[in-house]
């Protein structure tokens, strides 16, 4: 339960005073539904007024507060703004120009009668100018603050009166005890909790106020990780060590790369021990972490023991299971399959075997850890494609067993060092940083999309040589709805060209079998080309398919582009991938994809798209379920995370509970920032 001394700040906005309905409503459009919503809601900015008598030239481009007095409106016609003008004190013109609205304007600004307004001063030609001025009536002009700060808003919610709003939310903060470690209180000279907030919504550019703000953020998730691993390292596990009687029998057609080699030494002496293993695998798509998971899981069988392999979808399950079994049934290695689909007799055998432990190797979807699935002896289980599924996850996963299995999860999603650290803090973490040899580079050209008609042309001679291809629309709108219907439409008109048959869709809005019976189709080839958005599926592996298409790239994130573009290049022959840009597109646009041209290297991108984007996007935080920073921007992440990894490492050195004065502070860190299920980690263990 969270300590009462929190509850005011997480009482609903609703309860605050002068907050009805309404405002609640637009509040929510931004996410702002309690106390301490409102309390974190801080100003991105200042605005500086200057008081002036008289508009000059050495104010352009300054906020000015001026008094004037209008004199002549010139109402727009079509869609002309209405402007009015109006002279101040020395008796220059200035025109105040209205693009909507003009009624208001009119009502706001009589003929004849003196005003205060308050705006950029523009030069428009050889006049002055302001656009959409704040009106302020004389006697109310002192109310104009010199130094505003500037918070996001929505429609209905001026930014007065957001600062008011947020200010009754930080009324609601009480004094709270310090988790900070003393000394890097001191060494940072930063304020205290609600002194750092309260001096972040009075002058936002303090520095270390908004420091230590968005520490307190970072310690909270670095702290939440680590009572993760603690809890995952507390019981102990199987140590499973193999005799390699089993692996030698293996056929592969190829060698292991070094870094597969590398990699799964480092998996065999965790795996060695009794402590659960906690690892991730990090790799490019096609850089060969299946092949690791086999080896890894038939360690474990070698050792006796059972291992289950997690997989996001249904059809990467099933291709996981062809793959595996393939391999396993040489070896005298039995491999069975479980997900939504098995029914009936089938699903029973597979229990069966489980539970009197026939199977060594289970594959499928979360339908492998329900409640009834029993296994005689699991001893290691992989996450395959782990960013699909979130924190929680991994933690239900290592909190059921007594003994705990071994985890590995596996992961295409290149994340940078500093990331990797926020994000599975509680994992080791290992690195496939090479390609499995004879791969050609994918080739990768960004194309105007003007040029559509020629691009739709080429992907024609693709198909007719026997080539498959992915298309991909873009997340327009956050709405699944519009993306679907783009993506209808571009499916439309390549069947139009193509015909039906040719070309399947599958986007967001469709349900999964439905999903499974297009993506299959396209996998066995009959269909040529595949129309999606971003939902495609992970890891699956389309021999034929060797262009890919995405339109509207500006759109993605560089992280999320690499990974569309590594759909393609698992074969060994030469691939592309096109990205169309709109024609609009900015030059800062334009030099992010052109850096998709230069390289393919994963970390590579992902280090830039950090840079440019900050770390929710490339955590792909909507899709994933990770919770994402709302107040650390990507540089407190890189200075921070450090920081309060040793921090909060030091705090659960001397304190593993929680329980001495500081420990108990660092759990009202954790409710604030809701990562209360750790704290109820602590309880349970
Ligand atoms: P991912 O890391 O994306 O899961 P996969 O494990 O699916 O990649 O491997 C991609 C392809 O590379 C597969 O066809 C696999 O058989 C092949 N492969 C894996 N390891 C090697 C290797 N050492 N040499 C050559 N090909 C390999
Ligand atoms: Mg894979």
């Amino acid at each position: 339960m969270r300590p009462e001394i929190l509850n005011p700040l997480f009482a609903e906005v609703e309860a605050l005073k002068g907050v009805g309905p309404g405002i609640a409503k637009s509040l929510a459009r931004l996410g702002l539904t309690r106390a301490i919503d409102l309390a974190y809601h801080l100003p991105t900015g200042t605005i500086e007024r200057i008081h002036a008598a008289a508009a000059s030239g050495a104010l352009l481009g300054r906020i000015v507060i001026l008094a004037v007095t209008p004199y002549e409106v010139r109402a727009g016609a079509g869609r002309a703004p209405t402007r009015i003008f109006a002279a101040d004190g020395e008796g220059n013109t200035i025109t105040l120009t209205f693009f909507n609205n003009p009624g208001w304007a009119r009502k706001q600004l009589p003929l004849g009668e003196p005003r205060v307004v308050s705006g950029r001063l523009d030069a428009w030609g050889d006049e002055w100018q302001i656009v959409h001025p704040d009106v302020i009536e004389p006697a109310a002009a002192t109310d104009i603050a010199i130094r505003e700060p500037v918070y996001p808003l929505t429609e209905g919610i001026s930014n007065k009166r957001m600062r008011e709003l947020a200010l009754t939310g930080l009324e609601r903060a009480p004094e709270l005890a310090e988790w900070i470690e003393p000394s890097l209180l001191a060494q940072q000279h930063w304020p205290a909790w609600r002194a750092a907030l309260a001096m972040v919504h009075s002058d936002p550019a303090e520095a270390n106020a908004r420091k230590r703000v968005s520490y307190d953020e970072i310690f909270a998730n670095q702290l939440a990780l680590l009572l993760l691993r603690q809890v995952a390292r507390r019981k102990r596990g199987v140590p499973l060590q193999g005799d390699g009687r089993i692996t030698a029998k293996l056929k592969l057609p190829y060698q292991l790369t070094g870094a597969q080699r590398r990699v799964i030494d480092e998996i065999r002496g965790d795996m060695a021990q009794d402590r659960p293993m906690l690892r991730l695998l990090q790799g490019d798509v096609g850089s060969g972490k299946t092949l690791v998971a086999l080896l890894a899981m038939l360690e474990a069988v070698e050792a006796g023991a059972q291992a289950a392999m997690l997989a996001p979808t249904e059809i990467l399950s099933r291709q996981h299971f062809a793959t595996l079994q393939r391999q396993c049934e040489a070896i005298g290695v039995r491999v069975a399959i479980l997900t939504g689909r098995e029914k009936g007799r089938a699903r029973e055998a597979v229990l069966m075997g489980l539970a009197d432990g026939s199977i060594d190797i289970l594959v499928g979807t979360h339908a492998i850890f329900q409640a009834h699935v029993a296994y005689h002896r699991l001893g290691l289980i992989v996450i395959d494609e782990q960013h699909r599924f979130g924190v929680s996850q991994r933690l239900l996963l290592s909190e059921k067993a007594e003994r705990p299995p071994h985890l590995l999860a596996m992961t295409a999603t290149p994340i940078p060092r500093t990331l990797t650290l926020t994000v599975y803090g509680e994992m080791d973490v290992s690195r496939i940083d090479e390609m499995p040899p004879g791969r050609t580079p994918i080739e990768t050209l960004v194309i105007s999309d003007q040029k559509l008609a020629d691009v739709i042309e080429g992907l024609g001679r693709h198909l007719a040589a026997g080539g498959q291809a992915y298309w991909v629309c873009p997340l327009v709108e956050e709405s699944e709805s519009v993306d679907a219907a783009a993506a209808e439409e571009r499916a439309a008109l390549l069947r139009q060209r193509f015909g039906t048959g040719k070309v399947g869709l599958v986007h967001g809005r469709m349900k999964g079998p439905e999903k499974d019976g297009v993506m299959a189709s396209f996998a066995s080839g009959d269909t040529g080309v595949l129309v999606a958005t971003t939902v495609i599926e992970v890891g699956v592996d389309v021999p034929n398919a060797t262009l890919i298409i995405v339109e509207g790239a500006e759109r993605f994130g560089l992280a999320q582009l690499h990974q569309l573009r590594g759909r393609v290049g698992r074969g060994s022959g030469a691939s592309r991938c096109i990205l169309l840009r709109g024609s609009t597109l900015s030059e800062t646009g334009r030099a992010r994809l052109a850096l998709m041209r230069e390289t393919n290297d994963g970390f590579r991108i992902a280090e830039e798209d950090l840079r440019l984007r900050g770390p929710g996007e490339i955590l792909g935080t909507r899709q994933s379920g990770e919770q994402g920073f709302k107040i650390a921007t990507p540089e407190d992440v890189a200075e921070l995370v450090p920081m309060a990894m040793g921090d909060a490492r030091l705090l659960l050195d001397r304190d593993g509970g929680l329980a001495s004065e500081r420990g108990q502070a660092a759990r009202l860190c954790l409710y604030l920032f809701e990562r209360d299920a750790a704290v109820g980690l602590l309880r349970s263990g």
